[in-house]
């Protein structure tokens, strides 16, 4: 489907749970937070309806995140569930990672195809600080699993804070050399949680200056979505940067968002959302669901006017990250 400003909407991100096992600092509170109703959540069953209908308009990829989409149950039955519905040609999944290596195999052989890992040092003491839950042991493994079971591509979003990982962009980088991972800088957003993020933004421009190498320029490679993508010499893998603040990419989004409590969401940084889920549940048929998807559409922006300004807090959208799925 085309939208009204000529954009290709073809990619559709799925939020399957807004919980998690881990509370990042920049995402979510320690506290944690009260947790959506279980009759407020899309059933599986209903988001599979969703996306029967959508497919034929065009949707063709989905991924799959949260929340930690592994937390919730039944998450590898629906992977295999969808991976069935026409039209739907690539499945993939962003995950902190914690629970993966468990549940890898089963994962690929539903047709999971791609993985992200959130991953935003490499530092154990540093890791269960940002995380306040998570052991970075079990994410490296989860990683490590993923190249060994030949998920393509495997990468790994690091969302950079000055202060906290901006001396490790090196040592990310150099990843690349040995292993075949695209490591993807992101530019922190002031979505999260308790004012952690303030003061901590850097730009895309900065983060690359403090990789030592030289940064050769790539086109598109697989899956790119808006990154900007290099190589170091001799490297096995790439290196991104997502620069939501710095440059939009809102001319070329392709994609729309289905939240856990089933609102579409056609901007991640807008607050205009549109219930699907109550069409859902007033046995709505196909026409009726893709008319919904229309109506979405209709009022995706042109752009966000998301920006870094440490005097005012970000407030065009309320919802978090882990209540949209990133
Ligand atoms: N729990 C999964 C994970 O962490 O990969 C999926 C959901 S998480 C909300 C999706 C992505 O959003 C993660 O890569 C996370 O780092 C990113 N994220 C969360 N809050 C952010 C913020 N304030 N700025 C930039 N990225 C953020
Ligand atoms: Fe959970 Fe992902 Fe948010 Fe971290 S970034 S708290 S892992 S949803």
């Amino acid at each position: 489907m085309i939208d009204k400003y000529g954009r290709k909407i073809n990619y559709l991100r799925i939020s399957v749970t807004d919980r998690c096992n881990f509370r990042c600092r920049y995402c979510m509170p320690e506290e944690g937070v009260r947790a959506l109703k279980h009759e407020d959540i899309l059933s599986f069953e209903e988001i599979l309806q969703f996306v029967k209908a959508v497919a034929p308009l065009g949707i063709e990829r989905v991924r799959v995140t949260g929340g930690e989409p592994l937390v919730r149950k039944g998450i590898v039955e629906f992977i295999n569930a969808l991976s069935k519905i026409n039209g739907i040609k690539d499945i993939s999944m962003t995950t902190n990672g914690s629970l993966f290596k468990e549940m890898s195999k089963e994962l690929k052989k539903a047709g999971l195809k791609r993985v992200n890992f959130s991953l935003d040092t490499l530092k154990a003491e540093k890791f269960s600080y940002i995380t306040r839950r998570g052991k970075l042991g079990d994410v490296l493994e989860g990683i490590k699993e993923a190249l060994n079971l030949g998920f393509n591509p495997v990468k790994i979003n690091t969302v950079v804070a000055k202060g906290f990982n901006d001396d490790e962009i090196d040592d990310f980088a150099k990843l690349t050399i040995e292993y075949p991972l695209v490591i993807r800088f992101i530019e922190l957003m002031p979505l999260g949680e308790g004012g952690w993020a303030k003061g901590r933004f850097i730009s895309a421009q900065e983060i690359k200056s403090k990789i030592k190498s030289d940064l050769i320029k790539v086109e598109n490679i697989e899956g790119s979505g808006p990154a900007e993508y290099f190589k170091l010499k001799n490297a096995k893998g790439f290196i991104g940067f997502i620069t939501p603040i710095s440059r939009h990419f809102c001319e070329k989004c392709n994609r729309i968002r289905l939240t856990a409590d089933g609102k579409l969401k056609p901007c991640l940084a807008s607050s205009k959302e549109l219930d699907v889920k109550e069409v859902l549940r007033n046995n709505a048929d196909m026409e009726q669901i893709q008319k919904a998807f229309g109506e979405a559409l209709s009022i995706k922006p042109y752009s966000h006017n998301m920006k870094y300004d440490e005097s005012t807090d970000y407030e065009e959208t309320k919802r978090r990250m882990w209540q949209i799925g990133g």
